[in-house]
């Protein structure tokens, strides 16, 4: 097996499935199914989840809110998906923790990074609610962060497309897929894998990235397994 702990980072937008917005609950369990096999395969699990099928805090303060009060929204909005995905794994018969970056201790434990590492050793999926707990920030950030202190060996980033493109494969059905790139390719090329803040800090810490098309069934089992699935971006 080529990874023993693993971060998975999904989108809040993934959750909606065909929605416009909010969650889809056959999106929710077809996650919660393939994150199980993963977890049987003895591989421990954590999991940052975004916010954006809810609300975002620029798309806020592009309406006037103070930014700040937008961003404390959004961290919220992560938290509720967090909740969501809990229940739905919890559904499909996994253990699972959530932390929260802000406290809301009635619902959540507060992160604490020694016992989030507790969990991972009993096979308990770990959820990490709120972001960073920081306004300004993303949740690919939080990804980051949470991945290296918990010494994850790598970041799976769960998207849309099947992973790292020198053209943009929606648009352009001549795009060329990476399998491989580095960090200072990346760069160079001016491809976008993350925002800066949390592309730098995996740089710096020498976390390698994969990006992988969550929405194919199969496709996270599969990449965990040493298939050549996505695009890893290391050092
Ligand atoms: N957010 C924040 N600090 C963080 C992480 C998230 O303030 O550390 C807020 C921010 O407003 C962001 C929203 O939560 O727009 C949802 O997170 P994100 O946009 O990263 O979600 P995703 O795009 O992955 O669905």
């Amino acid at each position: 097996m080529q990874y023993k702990r693993i971060l998975l980072k999904l989108s809040g937008e993934a959750l909606m499935g065909d929605r416009d917005y909010g969650i889809d609950p056959k999106r929710l369990k077809e996650y919660a199914l393939e994150i199980k096999q993963v977890v049987e395969k003895g591989i421990e699990v954590a999991i940052v989840i975004g916010g954006g099928n809810i609300f975002r805090g620029v798309s806020g303060a592009a309406n006037g809110m103070d930014r700040v009060q937008g961003d404390h929204m959004g961290m919220l909005a992560t938290c509720i998906n967090g909740l969501a995905l809990q229940s739905a794994l919890e559904d499909v018969g996994v253990y699972t923790r959530m932390q929260t970056a802000l406290e809301i201790k009635e619902v959540a434990e507060p992160y604490i990074k020694r016992k989030a590492i507790r969990h991972l050793e009993k096979g308990r999926v770990v959820i990490f609610g709120a972001g960073t707990g920081n306004p300004y920030f993303t949740t690919d950030t939080a990804a980051v962060l949470r991945a290296i202190e918990i010494d994850a060996d790598a970041i799976l980033k769960g998207t849309r497309v099947d992973g790292i493109y020198n053209d943009d494969p929606e648009k352009n059905k001549d795009a060329i897929k990476f399998e491989t790139i580095t960090f200072k390719d990346v760069i160079e090329k001016g491809l976008k894998v993350m925002d800066m803040t949390a592309f730098t800090l995996s740089e710096e810490n020498k976390l390698p990235i994969i990006v992988f098309d969550m929405n194919k069934n199969g496709n996270l089992v599969k990449l965990v397994s040493g298939e050549p699935i996505g695009t890893i971006v290391d050092y």
